[in-house]
């Protein structure tokens, strides 16, 4: 019986409006009626402190065509509100996204809209002189200065950033992650776990950006990083061609949403950032250990 949606008869609708029977005297039995209800989904029971956590906005997509178009259409929609990247000087190719950036972004982003990310990440570089500065500072200071942002467990994130930079800063001898780009697969991987202050999903997020950054602005054939990706198919290769000549001119995926808004306002114009678009598009990782 096909009924409408969030329609449902309760009781049997055979019985209409029959005169209540003896098995009624059974308490959990309702008499029999036929009543229009409109069904809601069960509500599970939750703590009360425990808010409900929202639907992630990063949750992976299957690389089907639908997605791939979807992907595509709101990846031109962030790009038009994006400041025009800035013009090659002297023929110098323009700089590559920074991973450590990345870094930054994910841990800030994860489960809420990239908005929130660029924003923390702008009072970051306001706040500190440089990389070195941020690098021994504590969490709570950087968590003061984020406090009025709505991201969960914000202490905890603090405390994961501060900790993965300076286990990149003692492995590495300075806060960048640039030599993750021409390091085999190997060599990323006993990386990763030198500095296993680096979450999962953060490590996730950055090889999915590496090999994202391959299909994108790679001169080469791109056949095996697709291949990687689950990428394959005329829709996929479609996506691709279209993605390049629309990033070109940024020569990176870039994190934020938008212009920088007043008054420490967070961008909320568009979800996810175009790098981050393209990343839900890969396979899924492990999903984090909650903290
Ligand atoms: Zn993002």
């Amino acid at each position: 019986m096909t009924l409408g949606p969030r329609v449902a008869f309760r009781g049997d609708p055979e019985r209409g409006r029959d005169p209540p029977l003896p098995c009624l005297l059974r308490a959990d039995i309702r008499p029999p009626r036929c009543e229009v209800v409109v069904t809601t989904k069960k509500k599970t029971k939750k703590a009360p402190t425990e808010p409900v956590a929202p639907r992630d906005p990063r949750a992976a997509l299957a690389p089907t065509p639908e997605h791939f178009e979807a992907s595509l259409k709101a990846l031109k929609a962030v790009l038009a509100d994006l400041p025009p990247p800035p013009a090659p000087v002297d023929g110098q190719p323009l700089p590559k996204l920074d991973l450590v950036d990345a870094v930054l972004h994910i841990y800030f982003a994860d489960g809420v809209a990239c908005g929130y990310a660029q924003e923390a990440r702008r009072r970051i570089a306001e706040g500190f002189v440089d990389r070195n500065e941020f690098r021994v500072t504590e969490a709570f200071e950087v968590e003061d200065l984020l406090r009025d942002l709505p991201i969960s467990r914000l202490f905890d994130r603090c405390l994961a950033v501060r900790d993965s930079v300076a286990q990149i800063y003692n492995d590495q001898n300075g806060v960048n992650l640039g030599f993750l780009r021409d390091a085999g697969i190997g060599d990323r991987n006993t990386f990763f776990q030198r500095v296993p202050a680096l979450q999962s999903h953060v490590v996730h997020f950055l090889t999915t950006l590496l090999n994202l950054e391959e299909v994108v602005f790679s001169d080469k054939a791109t056949v095996r990083a697709q291949q990687r990706l689950g990428w394959e198919g005329p829709a996929a290769n479609k996506f691709v061609d279209e993605a390049r000549a629309l990033l070109k001119p940024y020569a990176c995926l870039p994190l934020d949403v938008g212009p920088h808004l007043a008054g420490k306002k967070t961008n909320l114009k568009h979800a996810l950032s175009p790098a981050c678009l393209l990343a839900r598009l890969a396979p899924a990782g492990k999903r984090r250990a909650k903290t």
